[in-house]
């Protein structure tokens, strides 16, 4: 035994990085091992959704990331030859310093995170994978194997599986990661793209199904992701070529856009699981390790950093010894429920942008009436509070329900009840503090902030 560790952080994906970042900010130094030599360079995920770029800035590194990124994208929609210009989820969020969807790929946002978490003093171990562990009612112990093949056994306090969709903390704790497949099959490509409009997403939509590109502008310029049609016969393990590539591409764009450079292609299915539980006794999941759904919305990284931020100031208060019993317990109490909801929200999404049902084919080749383009027809609902109509060009229903749905899964809250809650604050507002009057009642109450408000229903949140 190489002795006693207060927290193990298993993975160093942006999820473990945020949690370390999360850690230190509150003076708790974890150990972070991750078992790749290097991190991450495909693009994965690429959009930061405004709540992401809110909790990370008390970092530091959302104006770094804000600075490398794009958030001026905008969204061509081509459709039965037409093409409508949408403004990327510019839709009323004007309670926030980030009122957009940042294009930034995950290499870059890894980097910048990782960059940050080395200044604050954690280093990432890198060729370290934990094989195995085994928890007892005061510590875990845990099963390192290092690149060399040496082997290493290390006690935690507590051990934060960050482990990515195959968790092997999850599996060794014996939770559960419960839910299914998707039968589509995708493919995806960071390649160039000749007579694409710059600057701009482009979603091709057919009967059969949807294709993506996406502005990345690192690694490659374009992301493009493009659904197999249902009877394509190619096995998903068949090796992805630039000419099946391009020929999948054709049938969606008729063959006006030719692809070339590809920097990075695979096939890609999709599925859509969630951990039973968050934590067993000294062992806890977040992100990827504790939930897995389909990209639509751009949701699974950003779900894992605010899972991260979520239980890294929890963690840290618990082992400092200032917290109630209860407190860490409030971490699965508050982001279980938001895993639930981006789950239902990218399956929901997700069905309607595959499905093979004749009515839902129909419609998604016709965009509703009130999206058709038209500058001064009031077609978006902007608050749910408010129920204000806003002249926005062109919003295709769906849309606009998905980039509200996007919003609200991300656990932000209306501006209103953010000032009245700001208002009522009673703990300090510093950087690297979260404000009290922005956690949930069970949270106030574990962490003697106050007793439950009489009344009001959790609000989950990071
Ligand atoms: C092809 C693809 C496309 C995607 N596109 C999008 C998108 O468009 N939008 C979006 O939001 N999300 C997308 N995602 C999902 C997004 O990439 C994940 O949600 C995100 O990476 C989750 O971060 P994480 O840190 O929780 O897990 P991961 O990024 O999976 O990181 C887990 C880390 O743990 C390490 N690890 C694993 N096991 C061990 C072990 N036993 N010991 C030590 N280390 C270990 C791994 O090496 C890895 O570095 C995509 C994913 C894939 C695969």
């Amino acid at each position: 035994m190489t002795g006693l560790v207060d927290v193990l952080v298993v993975g160093a994906g942006p999820t473990g990085l945020a949690l370390a970042a999360q850690l230190a900010a509150h003076g708790v130094r974890p150990r972070l091992i991750d078992r790749s030599l290097d991190r991450v360079h495909e693009s994965r995920a690429l959009a930061i959704q405004p709540r992401t770029l809110e909790v990370l800035a008390r970092f530091g590194v959302t104006d770094r990331l804000v600075a490398d990124g794009n958030s001026a994208v905008r969204l061509h929609m081509h459709v039965r030859k037409r093409v409508l210009t949408l403004p990327m989820f510019d839709l009323g969020l004007h309670d926030t310093a980030y009122p957009y969807l940042l294009f930034l790929s995950q290499a870059e946002t890894e980097r910048i995170l990782e960059e940050h978490v080395r200044t604050s003093g954690v280093t990432v171990e890198r060729g370290v994978e934990l094989v195995d562990l085994r928890t007892t009612a005061d510590q875990v112990t845990c099963r390192l194997r290092h690149r060399d093949g040496r082997e290493e056994t290390v006690g935690a306090r507590y051990v934060i599986g960050c482990d990515g969709a195959h968790s092997a903390v999850r599996r060794a704790a014996e939770i559960a990661f419960e839910g299914s497949s998707y039968p589509q099959t995708f493919v995806l490509a960071d390649v160039e793209a000749d007579s694409l409009a710059t600057g701009t997403a482009h979603v091709f939509l057919s009967e059969a199904g949807i294709l993506f590109f996406f502005p990345l502008g690192r690694p490659a310029s374009w992301r493009l992701l493009v659904m197999r049609p249902p009877a394509d016969p190619t096995p998903p393990d068949a090796a992805v070529t630039l000419d099946r590539v391009q020929a999948l591409t054709d049938g969606y764009t008729g063959g006006t856009v030719r692809l070339h450079d590809p920097v990075w292609m695979t096939n890609f299915r999709l599925h859509h699981r969630a951990a039973a539980h968050y934590r067993a006794g000294r062992v806890l999941l977040a992100g990827d390790a504790a939930h897995i759904h389909s990209p639509a919305g751009a949701q699974g990284m950003n779900t894992g950093i605010q899972d991260a931020v979520n239980l890294g100031w929890k963690m840290a208060h618990a082992l400092h010894g200032g917290a109630a019993a209860g407190l860490l317990d409030t971490y699965e109490l508050e982001r279980a429920p938001i895993g639930r909801m981006v789950l239902r929200f990218t399956d929901r999404a997700f069905t309607i942008a595959t499905s093979t049902n004749p009515l839902i084919r129909f419609a998604r080749t016709r965009p509703h009436p009130a999206g058709r383009p038209s500058p001064d027809r009031p077609c978006v609902r902007l608050s749910h509070r408010r129920r204000a109509r806003r002249p926005v060009p062109a919003q295709p229903t769906v849309s606009a329900r998905a980039a509200f749905a996007t919003a609200r899964t991300q656990g932000r809250r209306p501006a209103a009840r953010r000032a009245r809650d700001a208002r009522r604050a009673t703990h300090d507002t510093a950087p690297g503090h979260r404000r009290a009057g922005l956690a949930s009642p069970a949270v106030r109450s574990a962490s003697g902030l106050g007793g439950r408000r009489p009344g009001r229903a959790a609000a989950p949140g990071p």
